[in-house]
């Protein structure tokens, strides 16, 4: 090869890619590949198309048109009529202005958020508590005595619609009254009537009434400050501490001696509440549940009940 041929191949970049020319061992026809044929010449009829003018949109209705969205979506919303607002000049009133899209008006705004989801009432927001109002009605239909009372709210302890319960079927006193949530009274008034039943099975007297210990308390499980929140702290739970009769006297719900209808009677009423509430212990469940039932309402996963 010339050196003048090897100076255009290299200057041409076609010989590169093969590596130091003088060593190189093809012969350079082989390896410079030709130069591709000149496309087919155009056919006379074919002629570029000539370029088209894109259409202009609609013209925009005269109801839309004018002014800023916001007036559009304030003042005109629920109106829209054909004819143009009294203060429209007669070109807002026809519409799309006629010089062309660079001074088409502004895109109407978005609705402004509604006060009540920005800022700091957004965050204040609170989710409305779940409807009761078929709940107070079978609670009614129970024979259970009630009045509304205002929310309860303290720190992460809260019930957005206590009702302060003052008996319950067949005129059975609660002793306190007693603060629940809806769900939670009428478990009681319905676990109550299995007690009615029981007290006349098991010794032959009335239930008068129910002597409790606490119902709605802001505390942690057992009174315990870094345990989880007690069910007591969402109006969600009773504690029972003894019956009442019409005439025989009260028994407590840790006084009674195996054998006898005292101890049948306790056993039999701990047993049916477990159709009631969710969680049950009493005296021999654990330390803190020694002299009292305590029922609750606490969801648990896959409807898991605690009965113990
Ligand atoms: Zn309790």
């Amino acid at each position: 090869m010339k050196p003048f041929t090897v100076a255009c191949l290299l200057a041409t970049g076609l010989l590169l890619p093969l590596g130091p020319a003088r060593s190189d061992p093809t012969p350079p026809s082989a390896t410079v590949p030709l130069p591709p044929p000149p496309p087919p010449a155009r056919p006379e009829g074919l002629v570029p198309p000539a370029p088209q003018i894109t259409p202009l949109p609609p013209e925009r209705p005269p109801e839309i048109a004018g002014g800023s969205g916001k007036d559009a979506g304030n003042k005109d919303a629920g109106k829209r009529t054909e004819e143009p607002p009294p203060n429209a000049t007669p070109d807002a009133a026809k519409g799309a202005p006629k010089d062309g899209p660079a001074s088409l008006p502004d895109a109407p705004l978005p609705p402004e958020r509604p006060p009540e989801l920005s800022g700091e009432q957004a965050l204040a927001l609170k989710v409305s508590a779940p409807d009761d109002t078929a709940c107070l009605r079978r609670l009614e239909r129970l024979g259970a005595r009630f009045e509304a009372l205002p929310p309860l709210g303290n720190g992460q302890c809260s019930a957005p619609r206590p009702l302060n319960v003052t008996a319950l079927a067949d005129g059975v006193a609660l002793e306190p009254a007693a603060t629940l949530t809806c769900r939670a009274a009428e478990a009681l008034a319905r676990w109550t009537t299995e007690v009615q039943v029981a007290a006349q099975k098991e010794l032959g007297d009335g239930l008068k009434s129910l002597a409790l210990g606490g119902t709605y308390v802001c505390r942690g499980q057992n009174h315990d400050t870094d345990a989880k929140l007690s069910e007591h702290s969402f109006a969600n739970a009773i504690d029972v501490m003894g019956y009442g009769f019409a005439k025989r006297p009260s028994l407590k719900v840790t006084a009674a001696a195996g054998g006898t209808p005292e101890a049948a009677f306790l056993a039999s009423v701990r047993t049916s509440a477990c159709g009631f509430f969710r969680t049950v212990l009493g005296p021999g469940s654990d330390a803190a549940h020694g002299n009292h039932l305590h029922l609750d309402l606490r969801d648990r996963n896959a409807g898991h009940r605690l009965c113990q």
